[in-house]
C-alpha cells in the first residue's frame, strides 16, 4: 500500500532500527518504546489489521510465531518472559493501520492494559 507507514519502512523507503527480517517479515525496535524492549513484528504483505486474516492468509501467523523464541533469546527476555499483543480498531487502540505485533519486555508489565 503506497501511503501506508509500515509498508514503506518494510520496503525501506523509511528508515528504522531493524532486529531481523527474511523474506515475510520485517522485525525493527518501536521509535517509541514502552518497555526496554518493544520491538514491532510485522508482515512485508499489507494487512489492516488481524481482522483480514482468515485461512488463506494466516499462515504468516505461525511464521511469525515461529520467530518469536529465537527473538524473545536474542533479546535476552526468555527467561523472565514478555508480552506478544496486536492492537485491533479505535478501541483495541491501534494507530498504524498494518498489521503488527509489540513484542515487549525487560520489565514487569501490568495486567489488565488500561
Ligand atoms: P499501535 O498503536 O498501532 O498498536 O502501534 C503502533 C506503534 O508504532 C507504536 O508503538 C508507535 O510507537 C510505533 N511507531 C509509529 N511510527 C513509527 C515509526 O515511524 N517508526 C517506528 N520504528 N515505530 C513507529
Ligand atoms: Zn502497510
Amino acid at each position: 500500500m503506497t501511503d501506508c507507514l509500515f509498508c514503506k519502512i518494510a520496503n525501506k523507503e523509511i528508515p528504522s532500527n531493524i532486529v531481523y527480517e527474511n523474506e515475510k517479515i520485517l522485525v525493527f525496535k518501536d521509535i517509541n518504546p514502552e518497555a526496554p524492549v518493544h520491538i514491532l513484528i510485522i508482515p512485508k504483505v499489507h494487512m489492516d489489521s488481524a481482522l483480514e486474516l482468515d485461512e488463506s492468509n494466516s499462515n504468516i501467523i505461525s511464521h511469525i510465531f515461529a520467530i518469536i523464541p529465537k527473538l524473545a533469546k536474542e533479546l535476552g527476555v526468555d527467561e523472565k518472559g514478555f508480552r506478544v499483543v496486536t492492537n485491533i480498531g479505535e478501541y483495541g487502540g491501534q494507530t498504524v493501520k498494518h498489521l503488527h505485533f509489540h513484542m515487549l519486555g525487560g520489565r514487569n508489565l501490568s495486567w489488565p492494559p488500561g
